[in-house]
Formats: structure tokens, C-alpha cells, sequence
């Protein structure tokens, strides 16, 4: 009998009404006998006598529940380490076909119980006649700070009702007028987008600043550097406070600056639309370190 060859691992996050759950699918050219268990940090999935026809390697996935996947060929057959930042309930189904699928599905009932009830303002820097930066081959940051806001609503729209851009057509507004419609309306948190922009094109990476009046909003900052950072792979430029987010009051928020705009590398990345659904995520997890770690 011929082994059965692992030829493709991936994992996505789906969203099935009101219960999201994290999808880990291992593709393989027939059915393989599958011994799953709970390990220390989280579900060993053994596909006994398999083979991979695939890079055993570490799969990075930091969806929010599923940190990585470790794939390693072993005798007994390819070994899947699927490394989870909560505990989670979780079941293995078969799809039949040709690739064979095998899935494991974690649900996100966690991440539903600390946003729900959230009150998430996103605020695009810029607009109208205020462009902000522009970068070497003229694309402008009231343009992609839109972009970036859009696509952290998109991630959050499943798990909260309340999310509210301070602006979605192209035009300026005051830094009060945007803190101010947050503290209106009790915001938990408010998230403004930006980009670095320079004379020097050299100057690159991620920047994020906080509220100094809002109590533990530089911890919130540096897990969302972190988390953006660990994404998007760009060198880091720190935290660091931003007295205009004063207006806030005690509402922790934030001034993001993935990139910088005047670097050519990064406005070339800009482009891409990977990379604002990989800041989203960013975003996303340093929250939920944020909230979690206050919760506990
Ligand atoms: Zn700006």
C-alpha cells in the first residue's frame, strides 16, 4: 500500500454566522489514519504512515487563536503542532475529494466574549484638501489610511456591531473633532491610521504611539507594535506618547504608522492588499492581548 502524501497545509479563519471558527486543512493526496491530541500548547495532530510532499517547516499564522503550525516527518508518520494562545474546543471532520482534506476546526467563542459590546472607533488620518505624506511615486496617505481603516472594520464587523470610522469619504478634520466623536459615543478604544513620512526615504518600519492619559495605553501600544511587526515584517521604529491623542481623555488610543510612505520599499508595499488585511491582524491581536490580560 502506498503512503499517503501530505501536499498542502493552510489555515483561515471562517466565518460561519455568530460562531467564527479558526480552520486548520491539511491536504493530502488519499485518507490517512489521524491520531489528534491535546498537548501543552494546544492540538498535536499525528497523520500515522503519511508523507509530506510539502516543506516541513513553521507555518506562522497568528489569527488570534492559532499562534503557528510546526510540520515535522517523523517515522510514525507527518506530526502537525498547532500552537493555540487560548484553550479551545475543537473537532476533526474529513472532506472527501481530490485533495483530500482533513480539518481541524477550533471555535473563536473567546474572541466573540471580549468584543462583543466593544465600542471600536477607526479613524483614517487625513482627507479632502489635507493629503498628509505622499510618497516617491505619488500615492497619498489620506488614501491609504483609508484603506487600512476599511480593512480593520472588515476584521472586526464579525465580532462587534459597534464599529464606527470618523470618516469615510475624503474629507479634513480636526484631531479634536475625530477624539472628540469617540469620547461622544464611550469608545472603548480609537485607533488612527497614518504613515511615517520623511525627507530621508531611508527611514522605514512601524510606529506606534499612545494616549498618555488613557492608564496602561503604552502596554497597548507596544503589544500592537509587536503584533503588527511579527505580520508584516518591517523593522520597528518604537512607541512612544502623542500628546494629541489628549483629547481622548481616558479612552486608550492609538496613532498607527505601519509604514512609512516617503520609503520607496514601503510604498511600493502599499500597494499591496495583503498587507493592509496583515495589519488589520495586527491590530487585532494586540488588542486581544490587551484585553485579555486585563480580563485575567
Ligand atoms: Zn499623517
Amino acid at each position: 500500500m502506498t503512503a499517503s502524501r501530505i501536499t498542502n497545509l493552510w489555515s483561515k479563519v471562517h466565518y460561519n454566522p455568530n460562531r467564527p471558527v479558526s480552520r486548520v486543512v491539511v491536504e493530502s493526496t488519499t485518507p490517512f489514519q489521524f491520531d489528534a491530541k491535546e498537548s501543552p500548547s494546544g492540538i498535536t495532530l499525528i497523520a500515522q504512515g503519511a508523507r509530506a510532499n510539502m516543506y516541513c517547516e513553521t507555518i506562522e499564522v497568528y489569527d488570534g487563536l492559532i499562534e503557528w503550525i510546526k510540520v515535522e516527518e517523523h517515522a510514525e508518520g507527518v506530526v502537525f503542532d498547532i500552537k493555540l494562545n487560548h484553550p479551545s474546543p475543537w473537532r476533526i471532520s474529513c472532506e472527501q475529494g481530490i485533495p483530500h482534506r482533513t480539518v481541524i476546526s477550533f471555535v473563536r467563542d473567546h474572541l466573540l466574549t471580549l468584543f462583543a459590546k466593544k465600542v471600536i472607533f477607526i479613524d483614517p488620518g487625513h482627507g479632502g484638501n489635507d493629503p498628509g505624506g505622499k510618497g516617491p511615486v505619488d500615492l497619498l496617505e489620506k488614501d491609504v489610511t483609508m484603506i487600512m481603516a476599511t480593512a480593520l472594520q472588515d476584521l472586526l464587523k464579525p465580532l462587534t456591531d459597534q464599529v464606527y470610522l470618523t470618516r469615510t469619504q475624503d474629507y479634513p478634520l480636526s484631531q479634536w473633532m475625530r477624539c472628540n466623536l469617540a469620547v461622544k459615543m464611550n469608545a472603548h478604544i480609537f485607533i488612527s491610521f497614518h504613515t511615517h513620512h520623511s525627507h530621508d526615504a531611508a527611514i522605514q518600519g512601524t510606529a506606534v504611539k499612545y494616549n498618555p492619559a488613557a492608564p496602561g495605553c503604552a502596554s497597548l501600544a507596544r503589544f500592537t507594535l509587536e503584533e503588527i511587526v511579527r505580520k508584516i515584517k518591517r523593522p520597528s521604529r518604537g512607541i512612544e506618547p502623542d500628546p494629541q491623542l489628549r483629547h481622548l481623555g481616558l479612552i486608550p488610543g492609538l496613532t498607527v504608522e505601519p509604514v512609512a510612505i516617503s520609503n520607496w520599499v514601503e510604498e511600493g508595499l502599499l500597494r499591496n492588499p495583503t498587507l493592509y488585511r496583515k495589519i488589520a491582524q495586527g491590530i487585532f491581536n494586540g488588542l486581544l492581548r490587551f484585553w485579555g490580560e486585563k480580563k485575567g
